[in-house]
């Protein structure tokens, strides 16, 4: 979600009576009005329009156009200053800061990737990177991960120093780059090792779960991530002296991996529960209801019951959400086809619950081939160990009340995303790091990563306000 100006003026005004006449009326504007809702398109749009791929795009320039935002509000340096890791001119970002009253309070900090995946135009029905409105949805790359929350994280700042708003913690706000992509700098991880007093905070909220909405668009749950699997390969490798195959022996480096293979493929890692999978589990069970429901109920309380676990585990999502999981993804072997294999050699993709480190999951892997032929090691490395951060109430209270404001009888639901965000670098550097977006998305995810990403034009104004109000809460507290 970057863009570029283009025909601003105009393009907003437009929209804006678009808008005027789809918003409903319950998502009502507060504080700074139409006005504001104009402005924060227009914000919106310029971060959509200025690409930020990794091949492509400039990070440092979304960067910069968000500064003079914030400038034009009042807000100076040191205050508000751009940062670029060393020889990575184009993967720079922004850091601000609202200073609150109370210097024994320790800060809120809002992080946004401004970053997104590769998009195409000859694969895109529209201009990825034009912010194209149709249908009650807004697309383009980025719309929805995470353009749209790091617009609304600027608009906050704007909102709050326009009113005079003097929160008792101080109010930092973060964007970054690298989020997308393997092997890019990630701003995030840059900044808690080189610039830490920037981001210091008693926690952090960033992307994550959002809020679900049925196939009809009716609003089911409001989410927030409380914990993530962390990504980690290993390698399976047998080699053999091979020889001719018209004369097979049982020391086979294919038959040697594919057992070792076979026997991850049937292997359980223990379920292992945590608030932020419970909660899910709990949660989410009576609005499933039915056998699946009552069964998630029961997992919850009992992770033993063998009988409950197997019609859990049915739900791919819910299996993987409870525990460490490893599949094979790629395998290679052999290299004639009339001799016996010299070398076999299989990837194993594991995600790694919480808390558990890479080495562990090594001696479970070894402990199940059996195997001495079969030689096992770690890939690489891609960041500390996932710790999750603990769900207080001080956390949970400010998501339920602003919720309960917006939304009446929208339950609160935490989650564990078997996937990973930038709260993989936060949590083991001691900022606990929560993702709430306040967005209601189709049950398609509006495609993030994929083609004509989009998200609800509705969704956006409504996870503004939510957002507006939810930092406003946390900062008095
Ligand atoms: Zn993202």
């Amino acid at each position: 979600m970057r863009t570029t100006f283009m025909c601003r003026v105009l393009a907003v005004v437009a929209a804006s009576i678009v808008l005027l006449a789809s918003v409903p009326t319950r998502a009502a504007p507060n504080a700074t009005g139409d006005a504001g809702r104009v402005r924060f398109l227009a914000l919106y749009k310029e971060l959509v329009e200025t690409n930020t791929t990794l091949s492509a795009g400039d990070c440092t320039l979304a960067a910069r156009r968000m500064e003079a935002h914030l400038k034009a509000a009042g807000y100076v340096a040191p205050d508000l200053r751009i940062f670029v890791p060393e020889g990575h001119p184009k993967e720079g970002g922004l850091l601000a800061v609202l200073h609150g009253t109370d210097p024994n309070a320790k800060a809120i900090l809002m992080l946004a990737h401004i970053d997104v995946v590769e998009a195409r135009r000859e694969d895109w029905t529209r201009d990825p990177f034009k912010l194209v409105e149709e249908g009650g949805y807004y697309y383009g790359r980025g719309t929805s991960d995470m353009k749209v929350q790091a617009a609304a994280w600027v608009d906050n700042l704007i909102r709050y120093r326009e009113e005079g708003f003097r929160p008792k913690r101080s109010i930092k706000l973060a964007l970054t780059c690298g989020e997308e992509t393997n092997g890019a700098v990630n701003g995030a991880e840059w900044l808690v090792k080189h610039q830490r007093d920037a981001v210091d905070a008693a926690f952090a909220l960033t992307e994550g779960m959002d809020a679900e909405l049925d196939a009809q668009g009716k609003r089911i749950a409001m989410h927030v991530l409380a914990a993530e699997k962390v990504s980690q390969n290993y390698t399976f490798e047998v080699t053999n002296r091979g020889g001719h195959s018209s004369r097979p022996v049982p020391d086979n480096a294919i038959y040697h991996l594919v057992r070792a293979v076979e026997r991850v493929s049937h292997y359980e890692f223990p379920v292992q529960l945590i608030d932020a999978n419970r909660g899910y589990l709990l949660g989410m069970s009576t609005i499933i209801g039915g056998e699946k429901g009552a069964a998630m109920a029961a997992v919850a309380h009992n992770p033993e019951d063998a009988v409950a676990l197997a019609v859990v585990d049915r739900d791919p999502n819910l299996h993987a959400m409870l525990r460490t999981t490893c599949v094979a993804t790629m395998l290679s072997a052999g290299h004639a086809t009339n001799a016996l294999p010299q070398r076999a050699r299989a990837n194993i993709n594991c995600r790694i619950f919480p808390g558990v480190t890479p080495e562990a999951v090594l001696g479970e892997l070894v402990r199940l081939a059996g195997d001495p032929a079969v030689s096992m090691s770690i890939s690489e490395v891609r960041g500390p160990v996932a710790q999750p951060a603990p769900l207080t109430p001080q956390i949970l209270g400010p998501i339920e009340t602003v919720t309960r404001e917006l939304w009446p009888g929208v339950p609160v639901i935490a989650g564990l995303e078997p996937g990973a965000s930038d709260a993989q670098f936060m949590n083991p550097a001691g900022i606990p790091t929560y993702g709430i977006s306040g967005m209601f998305v189709d049950p398609d995810n509006g495609n993030i990563h994929g083609l004509n990403e989009r998200i609800r034009v509705r969704s956006v104004y409504e996870g503004r306000t939510f957002l507006y109000r939810l930092v406003k809460l946390y900062a008095n507290e």
